[in-house]
């Protein structure tokens, strides 16, 4: 047993907060003991613990260095730098043909709050078990265990203050940008809408811009926003709040956008997405819904209008799409550190409460 300090949520919509004296399994021999540099704050940290069990520890944009691995590991030792990323199982059919995002035990893997037999990695200071292994990882703590599939080792060429915050590429930064590179692969001199300049979104405006999309248009209600969103290379705001969205974003784009991607969770900005995107484009659905949310369309603009489809984890194979993510990082193509803020482990709810208000598009949290 590991002696560990984490972020534990003891009721929903109660506060994250650090608790001493928890423990963390040995690792088994397929898993990793990673002491954390930094971790992300992920939309889906903050719903889970709204919605979730408890008590929790969530967390799942680790970035760390390696303590100890398992008798069976092979990939990694000592003192490696890695990322952690999504669980998927290796074996069934969406996984072995390369598709670990669609893995058919994700929910499982994920978000049970336990590894595949029902085992928490974790337990609190009086011996509870504790709603864990989130996205195999549960990765808001000092140390975190995680099955050797899901790292990513990171390269030398890294320099130590670029790792701390490289935590997000797991999660967040490679759904959006994966997304755009992955999954619409568009010819250059595309064009494209992104709704949502969130963290997911705005990392979508910069795969959009490494592909050569000529029209990235970005819609969202937070003016300073709508801001990064251009400085980081969006030719087209649309603020949310304004009247008559549709007209105005047709008037970007005549005969539709090629691409469209919305990572609200909104019905409606689906909807307008739809009906703004070219006959025969796509529109990628990221964001999640409320619980039993549903869609309507006019029969019409799906017959004769795009192709709408869900999106899981940028379609990423994390071990291939991540160090490319960081080769253009490093060539000066991907700032995607201009959308993080960093704060001390110690302040995740001032970080939480900074993510849900807006003000902060990515927090990372450093040790
Ligand atoms: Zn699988
Ligand atoms: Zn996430």
């Amino acid at each position: 047993m590991v002696e560990i300090s984490a972020a534990v949520v003891r009721e929903n919509r109660g506060p994250f907060s650090i608790e001493k004296g928890l423990t963390l399994d040995e690792p088994r021999p397929d898993e990793v003991l990673v002491r954390m540099v930094g971790v992300g704050v992920c939309h889906s940290d903050i719903y889970e613990s709204q919605v979730g069990p408890t008590p929790a520890v969530h967390g799942h944009e680790g970035a760390g260095i390696v303590v100890r691995v398992g008798s069976a590991v092979t990939r990694f030792a000592e003192g490696d730098r890695v990322l952690m990323s999504f669980a998927s199982c290796g074996a069934c059919r969406n996984c072995l043909e390369g598709r670990p995002a669609y893995c058919e035990k994700f929910m499982t893997l994920n978000l049970s709050g336990a590894r595949a037999d029902g085992s928490r990695p974790i337990k609190d200071a009086t011996g509870q078990e504790v709603f864990s292994n989130f996205f195999g990882q549960s990765s808001f703590a000092d140390h975190a265990l995680a099955a050797e599939r899901n790292l990513v080792k990171v390269p030398d060429s890294v320099p130590d203050e670029l790792f701390t915050v490289l935590g997000p590429l797991g999660c967040g930064v490679q759904t959006g940008a994966g997304a755009v590179l992955n999954t619409f692969n568009p010819n250059a001199g595309s064009t494209i809408l992104v709704a949502g300049a969130g963290g997911v979104g705005l990392s979508a405006v910069l795969g959009a811009v490494v592909a050569s999309a000529t029209k990235i248009a970005v819609l969202d209600v937070i003016p300073s926003r709508l801001e990064l969103a251009t400085e980081l290379g969006a030719t087209h705001t649309v603020n949310g709040k304004d009247a008559d969205v549709v007209a105005r974003l047709r008037e970007i784009a005549p005969g539709g956008f090629d691409y469209a991607l919305e990572t609200t969770g909104n019905s409606q900005v689906l909807r307008t997405l739809v009906e703004t995107t070219r006959v025969g484009g796509q529109v990628g659905l990221i964001g999640a819904g409320k619980p039993g949310a549903e869609v309507t369309f006019k029969h019409s603009s799906l017959l004769s209008g795009p192709i709408v489809r869900g999106i899981f984890e940028g379609d990423s194979v994390p071990q291939q799409f991540i160090p490319r993510l960081i080769d253009l990082h490093q060539a000066g193509r991907f700032p995607f550190d201009k959308l993080v803020k960093t704060y001390p482990f110690e302040q995740i709810q001032r970080a939480v409460d900074d993510s849900e208000a807006g003000t902060t598009v990515k927090a990372v949290l450093t040790f």
